[in-house]
């Protein structure tokens, strides 16, 4: 192929994309995160941010994000390992170590990294990776590079599990089990004591990804992973991110003194990477603090779910398993998807419609998320507008697919 026809063979993927209704665009705010969000100078009611706690734009943590930019400036100017770790990258490992109840906790860039990042450092050729099917894009990636041999088992059906690590038990090779601790795209939850009986039974270690979980369930907004509950023994690896309900930005993997230390000196996406920037460590101090002490912020998320799922059971959508603040609507067909999203956003919501490969072939779904910051006439809203569309978007859209 010549230089220049590879262009044309981009764009002609590209049209394919348009045709399929899975070409993705980015809207661009023109403000900060919140229950509300200015796209295109129009202010519109936001129900698809992972802001669960309402904390991305909380005045205390950007005053301490500043107060760290004027302590320690911009910029790490190295990785952890050369000259780019400061007392504040410490402070918050700390912090977050004691949060999860667990001997040490280590920072990565992004969640994304940490996933790719330990299943990577902690398998190699001939060791086994056990993972839900529905687990999210890092987890999996993290897997197929590691090059250990791959074992999807069904979503949630630790018996399937079982099958699949019955046909590995003479292995003597390292086996990890990883999962989803609150799913991302179902809203539902991982059988955890079941995944801690299964890999116990075999061997194997269990690695639990909360990002969805962490700040929102279990007490003080611990998680899905107890630490009264479980110990290093059950969930050998615990990652969180602090994107999502602590409203900053990068993630973190908790667990043993050896699993940190391994991390360090074996973890690609660790040690090729510039340390987070301080000022984002101290943001995150204040706002795992917040997080933590102010319960309302859960129990609010908690009312609006009830709320949410008690108007929608009469609409045309049927609800999924969740009690998380992950409330998706499945609808099946991408286009229509697509046309009930735009539909909501004339009424003034935006809500992401998700599509393959994201989530599976024929469950294209608009993914509702809740957060603190809602109040109890915005889930009205949304609901009126919902029962609505369903109405006036549903047929037109399907029609308009033959
Ligand atoms: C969002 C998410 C990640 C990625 O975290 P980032 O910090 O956004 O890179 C990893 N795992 C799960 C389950 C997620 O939902």
């Amino acid at each position: 192929m010549r230089h220049e026809e590879g262009f044309d063979d981009l764009t002609r993927r590209l049209d394919a994309l348009r045709r399929a209704d899975m070409y993705r665009v980015r809207r661009t705010l023109e403000g900060p995160q919140g229950r509300e969000v200015v796209v295109d100078g129009r202010a519109l009611l936001n129900f698809c941010s992972n802001d669960y706690l309402g904390l991305a734009a909380d005045p205390r943590v950007a005053e301490a994000f500043r107060a760290g930019v004027a302590q320690w400036g911009t910029g790490s100017g190295a990785s952890h390992l050369v000259c780019g770790h400061t007392r504040a990258h410490e402070e918050l490992e700390a912090v977050l170590a004691d949060f999860v109840g667990r001997p040490r906790a280590l920072l990565y860039g992004s969640g994304y990294a940490a996933n790719m990042g330990v299943v990577n450092a902690l398998l190699s050729v001939g060791d086994f990776v056990f993972e839900d099917r529905l687990n999210h894009a890092s987890l999996l990636d993290g897997g197929w590079i590691s090059r250990a041999r791959f074992a999807w088992f069904e979503h949630r059906d630790t018996e399937d599990l079982a099958r699949q690590l019955e046909a590995a038990a003479g292995a003597t090779t390292r086996k990890l089990i990883v999962s989803d601790g609150t799913f991302s795209m179902d809203g539902d939850r991982c059988r955890l004591d079941d995944l801690v009986a299964t890999g116990r039974r075999y061997g194997a270690w269990t690695l639990i990804d909360d990002a969805h979980g962490m700040g929102v369930h279990g007490p003080d907004g611990v998680g899905v992973v107890d630490p009264a509950r479980y110990t290093t023994t059950d969930v050998a690896v615990l990652v969180g991110t602090l994107g999502k309900a602590f409203g900053t930005g990068g993630a973190f993997v908790a667990g043993e003194e050896a699993l940190v230390e391994t991390l360090i000196q074996r973890s690609r996406n660790y040690i090729f990477t510039t340390a987070m920037p301080s000022a984002l460590a101290v943001a995150t101090l204040a706002s795992l603090e917040i997080a933590r002490a102010e319960e309302w912020r859960r129990e609010r998320l908690a009312d609006l779910i009830a709320r949410f799922r008690a108007g929608a059971a009469s609409l045309e959508f049927s609800l999924m398993d969740s009690t998380s603040p992950i409330q998706p609507l499945v609808v099946g067909d991408p286009g229509r998807a697509m046309a009930l999203s735009a539909a909501l956003e004339r009424h003034g919501l935006l809500i992401g419609a998700i599509r393959p490969p994201t989530v599976a072939e024929g469950t294209a779904r608009l993914r509702i998320t809740l957060t603190a910051a809602h109040r109890t006439d915005d889930v009205d809203r949304l609901l009126e507008a919902l029962a609505v569309v369903s109405r006036d978007a549903t047929p037109k859209a399907a029609s308009a697919r033959g």
